[in-house]
């Protein structure tokens, strides 16, 4: 059996309670040594077998896989996050179900939670926006041209890009270009919960700059939007959920019958 586990984005204290039981237990442990944090590794058994893939191609960590499959040892491929963005696990569970091995996913605080968290921030507000577009600037993978950031721009919604610091020129162009102001809020969050985390408000304008100044180059994310505006001067409405004019299923609100929630 293999398990997919989110590291969380950073902190050993911000994996799952289940992604940090499945790693006393595992086997095999192969890491995204990247990025994960490496003192979520202590909690595995003395004989657990350790690989960073960092040094590894997909070939090399299936060859892994596979081994300890035979072996019946149950192996944690541990990845930066949550999986489910910019994982690559699709190509391993392919291969995986080509060579008939089963594989379960643990969750993880992906690092766009992380980054909103430094930021103590929601980036879904009433009336000033309640999307949340994830993405990416194009590198060495590419990105779909429906999917240009120019496109996604026109929507004024909150934006957060992954792997995108080291095109910041770029991305402000692209974002200019799609219809955020020059003076859109905008954040560079730099190793969010990590000891060395730092926090960087700037506008969609002075990204690169910023970026520049602080010696910012890799693991950062970009947060876009108003939402990231101090206080009410975002201009936000308060939640219907805990008005007190409004009922919700749980609790009678003041206003009377016949007026519409
Ligand atoms: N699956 C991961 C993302 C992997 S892609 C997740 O859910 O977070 C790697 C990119 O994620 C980095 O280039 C950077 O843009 C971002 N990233 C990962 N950890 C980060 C962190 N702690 N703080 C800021 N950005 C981070």
């Amino acid at each position: 059996m293999v398990h997919f586990v989110g590291a969380g984005p950073g902190a050993w204290d911000l994996i799952t309670v289940r992604g940090e039981r499945l790693l006393r237990e595992a086997d095999v442990i192969i890491y995204a040594g990247s990025l994960v944090n490496k003192e979520l590794l202590q909690v595995k058994k003395e004989d657990c077998a350790v690989y960073d893939s960092a040094y590894m191609t997909l070939e090399e960590v299936l060859k892994v896989m596979e081994e300890a499959e035979k072996g019946g040892k149950m192996t944690v491929r541990l990845h930066t996050g949550d999986p489910s963005l910019y994982g690559a696990i699709k190509e391993q569970m392919d291969e995986l179900d080509r060579r008939g091995i089963s594989y379960e996913i643990c969750p993880g605080v992906s690092s766009f939670s992380g980054a909103a968290a430094a930021l103590k921030l929601e980036y879904t507000l009433p009336e000033v926006s309640q999307s949340v577009i994830i993405t990416r600037m194009e590198g060495r993978t590419k990105v779909p041209e429906k999917e240009s950031i120019r496109s996604f721009a026109a929507h004024r919604a909150t934006m957060v890009l992954f792997l995108s610091t080291g095109l910041l020129k770029e991305l402000t162009g692209e974002l200019l270009a799609g219809g955020y102001p020059k003076d859109t809020p905008a954040a560079i969050v730099y190793k969010a919960s990590w000891p060395e985390e730092a926090v960087y408000r700037c506008t969609v304008e002075t990204l690169a700059a910023t970026a520049e100044a602080n010696g910012v180059t890799k693991t950062a994310l970009i947060v876009v939007g108003d939402v990231l505006e101090g206080g009410r001067a975002a201009g936000y409405e308060r939640s219907r959920l805990y008005d007190p004019e409004f009922t919700t299923m749980f609790r009678e609100g003041t206003k009377k019958d016949g007026e519409t929630n």
